[in-house]
């Protein structure tokens, strides 16, 4: 607490100060401890009249200045309080949200870009809001990672798509062997019963696990290291592949690569969508191909969306 008439800029400098002395390492019981501090800064004012109101909107620039990236300091405004509010809203609502049937899956072909011929669908989840309408995922899918309701959100999209396309494949003739890709959370990783659950939804649905690809991001291996490569392992066993999607947008080491029991990467569309007219910007795109190959794995280009794109491409 900064009592008394202060210039605003005082309080930035005191919580520089404060961070400054965090970022000296200290002595506990003979080891020695590094330690950040993030900090939330509330200027007093006519709309703060409780402490409970004080902590609750200092805790928000708080949190605010840990997403920036930890050992910083944000000073609240209103902004902040509505943007913390409507995130406390979809909360709640997201908890709801798979039993009130308000998720459900679109489906993305993924074609072959020598036939033209359809060789898989991917699984893309939605969200309808009963008063909001339609939520990206991008804003969804981390609220559920945070509120710890992905496990069970990416385990109903998976069961749900295996019941929707099971059938399908059933139907069609045994030449075309269609696959269905379904997204995994990173945070998925962190269930030990992952394995375990993915095979009885397979079980439970009769959908062949040989048509299944789960796509992973390379985070994963950031985060769960060796753990992620035994449940990794495990689930290719069953005979699903492993797909590694949004490739060169995350983890810089590709020493994953070649622990990995992956089969496909998927060529990030942030790389695609540069593609112009003259068929300018394929050099990351060139590479990507160049190490899948020597790699052995196969190639899957996100978000084509026009000719020159596709021409380039097939090229
Ligand atoms: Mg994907
Ligand atoms: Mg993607």
């Amino acid at each position: 607490l900064v009592e008394g008439n202060y210039e605003q800029g005082e309080v930035v400098r005191i919580a520089e100060r404060v961070q400054q002395k965090f970022s000296l390492p200290f002595d506990l019981n003979g080891h020695v401890i590094y330690s950040s501090a993030s900090i939330g800064i509330l200027h007093a004012s006519d709309q703060h009249l409780t402490a409970e109101e004080m902590m609750r909107d200092a805790d928000t620039a708080m949190y605010q200045a840990k997403r920036a990236g930890k050992a910083r300091h944000e000073v609240f405004d209103e902004q902040m309080h509505l943007a913390a509010k409507e995130t406390l809203q979809l909360e709640t609502d997201l908890r709801r949200a798979v039993e009130n049937g308000e998720i459900y899956a679109m489906y993305q072909p993924i074609f072959s870009l020598t036939t033209g011929e359809i060789l898989g669908i991917e699984a893309l989840t939605r969200w309808m809001h009963p008063t909001l309408g339609k939520i990206a995922p991008a804003r969804f899918i981390n609220i559920a990672e945070e509120i710890g309701t992905i496990d069970a959100l990416g385990e109903y999209i998976l069961e749900r798509t295996c019941r929707e396309i099971g059938p399908i494949l059933t139907a069609m003739s045994p030449e075309h062997d269609l696959t269905l890709s379904v997204n995994l959370s990173c945070r998925q990783f962190g269930q030990p019963k992952l394995a375990e659950n993915v095979m009885r939804i397979l079980e439970t649905t009769h959908f062949p696990a040989n048509r299944l690809k789960l796509e992973i991001t390379e985070s994963i291996f950031f985060e769960y290291q060796t753990k992620a490569i035994e449940m990794l392992n495990q689930i290719r066993e069953f005979g699903i592949e492993i797909d590694i999607d949004d490739f060169g947008t995350g983890y810089s080491n590709l020493g994953y690569l070649i622990r990995l029991p992956v089969s496909t990467l998927k060529i990030d569309r942030s790389f695609v969508s540069p593609i112009d007219a003259e068929g300018r910007n394929t050099e990351i795109v060139k590479t990507v191909l160049a190490l899948a190959r020597n790699l052995g794995l196969k190639t899957v280009a996100e978000g084509i969306e026009t000719e020159h794109q596709l021409r380039a491409l097939k090229e």
